[in-house]
């Protein structure tokens, strides 16, 4: 069992000098029951140690970059390199047309691709740019999807067939909430309806084609197919936010991924990529199809900018994650670790008679303490946040690391071994054995 005095001590600092004592309150405790988060001092492969030397493994992998494990030595270096150089220019360099080609070689529908320093700037500007196109302002989005901090996209609430937007964040204006629509996932009817009523003033629908954020949540059969010709008869564009997705699954995006069976049939207009891109160093893009990209500055008039966006250290480790990712095996050996790990899983829970529903989508998985399946965010908010704070503080206390969240998925990455695999098995056996007998009680 670990014990963390120096976490504590830095926390209490933390607050005195930053926002909630985090820099993104998805780290914060707040979910799991408070108290002071772990701080870490070191990562190597799939392991973390934090300031009081506890060892652990992380399956938190920085919500989703982290697919080659910590300090891979090929991005360590190309990161070395690019710093030795000088690490911001303000000119264009080769580095980013090798990066574009690589995006644009495994993700055929992007004609044209801009860099920018994160996901939330790539989807932000996707929409801007789909407004631009259509010279209409509403946008649809999914319930329970998230897409970054902008103010149009912070308006994910909502059940019920359709919602005007109802904003999740103060300080997002009433008039910018009731530019989006939200419909559940998966559901098709409710994406029409919407389209019936609003259709003619609506830019773009935007989605995670294999969410990631309340869950792993695969679309059903045929429903990104309908989701695609509905938008376009109704004169709007098909937005994919990729920032989780792309690379995740397969070499290549969630819509390139060979589950779906007719790729043409579900290509969006445009796409928005984030995270695994850039090896671990902040990056987002965005990119498609070549009269849709042609709005954006300096060709067209819609205006998008950035001082630190394609630097080289970026782009570089970028680079580098995806020479990694490209060599042969890589997504099968991620695969057979997270099938193992959330077999194991599920029969734990199981046998302690505690319902877990796991949503597997090759190398990472969602584990939601629910009964039913999950595919829609009601499902998703079904999930018992009390039985998850247990679960994640037992598996902490043995040194393995989620995110601090119901939703969060498991992420697995080149660097876990089927040590780390066996070692995550017994804990959450005993952390579930522990559970059940506590509320046996
Ligand atoms: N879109 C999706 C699907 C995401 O999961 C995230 C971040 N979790 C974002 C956008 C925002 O990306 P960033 O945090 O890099 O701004």
């Amino acid at each position: 069992s670990t014990s963390r005095p120096r976490s504590e001590l830095l926390y209490a600092e933390a607050l005195l000098h930053i926002v909630g004592g985090v820099n993104s309150p998805s780290r914060s405790f707040k979910a799991v029951g408070g108290g002071a988060p772990v701080f870490m001092k070191r990562a190597r492969g799939a392991h973390f140690w934090d300031v009081d030397d506890n060892r652990y493994i992380d399956y938190l992998c920085a919500y989703g970059p982290i697919i080659t494990g910590h300090a891979h030595p090929h991005i360590t270096a190309a990161i070395t390199r690019a710093a030795e150089n000088g690490t911001l220019y303000g000119t264009p360099t080769e580095l980013e047309i090798e990066l574009a080609r690589m995006l644009k070689a495994a993700i055929p529908s992007m004609d044209k691709v801009r860099f920018v320093n994160s996901g939330t700037e790539a989807v932000m500007t996707t929409i801007r740019v789909a407004r631009a196109f259509t010279k209409r302002s509403k946008i649809i989005k999914f319930a329970g999807c998230y897409h970054g901090h902008s103010d149009l996209v912070l308006v994910a609430a909502g059940s019920g067939p359709s919602t005007l937007g109802i904003p999740d964040s103060a300080g997002v204006p009433a008039s910018i909430a009731g530019e989006v629509i939200t419909v559940p996932f998966n559901d098709p009817e409710s994406l029409k309806q919407a389209l019936e009523r609003w259709g003619d003033e609506v830019a773009a629908v935007m989605v995670e084609p294999i969410v990631g954020n309340f869950g792993m949540v695969m679309p059903k059969p045929g429903f990104l197919e309908e989701l695609c010709r509905m938008t376009r008869e109704a004169g709007a564009l098909v937005i994919y936010d990729e920032v989780i997705s792309a690379f995740r699954f397969h070499y290549g995006s969630a819509h390139t991924y060979d589950v779906f069976p007719d790729k043409a049939a579900i290509e969006p207009d445009l796409t928005a990529l984030g995270k695994i891109i850039g090896g671990g160093l902040p990056i987002g893009a965005y990119g498609g199809r070549k009269e849709v990209m042609e709005q954006v500055a300096p060709l067209g008039p819609a205006y998008q900018a950035g001082t630190m966006a394609g630097n080289p250290a970026s782009i570089s480790a970028g680079i580098a994650c995806l020479e990694v990712l490209q060599k042969p095996g890589v997504y099968e050996g991620m695969d057979a670790l997270a099938v193992q790990l959330a077999d194991a899983l599920r029969a734990s829970a199981d046998s302690y008679g505690i319902p877990l529903q796991i949503n597997r989508i090759r190398g990472s998985f969602s584990a939601h303490f629910c009964s039913h399946p999950v595919t829609n965010y009601d499902e998703a908010q079904d999930t018992d946040g009390e039985q998850f704070a247990q679960f994640f503080r037992l598996m902490l206390e043995q040194g393995i690391c989620l995110a601090p969240s119901k939703y969060e998925a498991w992420f697995l990455t080149t660097a876990h071994t089927e040590e780390d695999i066996a070692a995550t098995i017994q804990a959450a056996d005993q952390a579930l054995r522990a559970m059940a007998a506590a509320h046996g009680q």
